[in-house]
């Protein structure tokens, strides 16, 4: 059996073990207390996918959508969308947290903050944000110059070298397998 990620963890496995996609989703969400909904199916999948629990995320969204919203409103036009992501709901289907390319080849739109961050953000705002994260600056350098040359799955193995100062060179396509190769390197 998988094993249960407790929500209190979510912070640091945003910064150690999360990809860029999955960590900016996070980080904005903490933020602007708020997600869009292609953030929100993006996200909630992949939080399932990695065993956070229905109880839990229901918790979780709850607590951030709250500090700017009534617990009424929360319940009324939020939580369903969250039952719904673990097959409570609606046709009651088992979704699956989204792969790359069906992520890569996601419409985003401006406000959107889902997505992957290699094909959808603008270059200048990816490389400040990989600075503000205290990457050097080789790898940083690194991770655009392929990320320009659309190699997004290949610039998003260079971040797991860099967060994880490895050399693995992993062939990433799907950010619940990134998080479970980050999981074999924290254990
Ligand atoms: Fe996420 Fe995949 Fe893009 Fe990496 S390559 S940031 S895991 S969508």
């Amino acid at each position: 059996a998988k094993a249960v990620i407790p929500i209190e963890n979510l912070d640091s496995f945003a910064v150690k073990s999360f990809p860029l996609c999955m960590r900016q989703l996070h980080e904005q969400l903490r933020v602007a207390h708020h997600l869009r909904h292609g953030g929100r199916l993006q996200y909630g999948l992949f939080l399932k996918g990695i065993g956070v629990t229905l109880e839990d995320s229901l918790r979780f969204w709850r607590e951030e959508f709250t500090k700017l919203m009534d617990l009424d409103k929360f319940e009324k036009q939020y939580a369903y969308n969250v039952r719904y992501n673990y097959g409570k709901e609606g046709s009651k289907k088992n979704y699956s947290p989204f792969s790359c390319l069906k992520i890569i080849n996601t419409t985003v739109g401006p406000g959107d903050c889902h997505g992957c961050p290699y094909k959808h953000c603008d270059v200048g705002i990816l490389k400040n944000r990989l600075q503000g994260y205290g990457f050097d600056t080789q790898a940083i350098g690194e991770i655009i110059d392929i990320t320009k040359k659309g190699h997004f799955q290949v610039a998003c193995s260079k971040y797991f070298d860099a967060v994880h100062h490895s050399d693995l060179g992993l062939g990433i396509n799907h950010p619940n397998q990134y998080f479970e190769e980050s999981q074999k390197i924290a254990k």
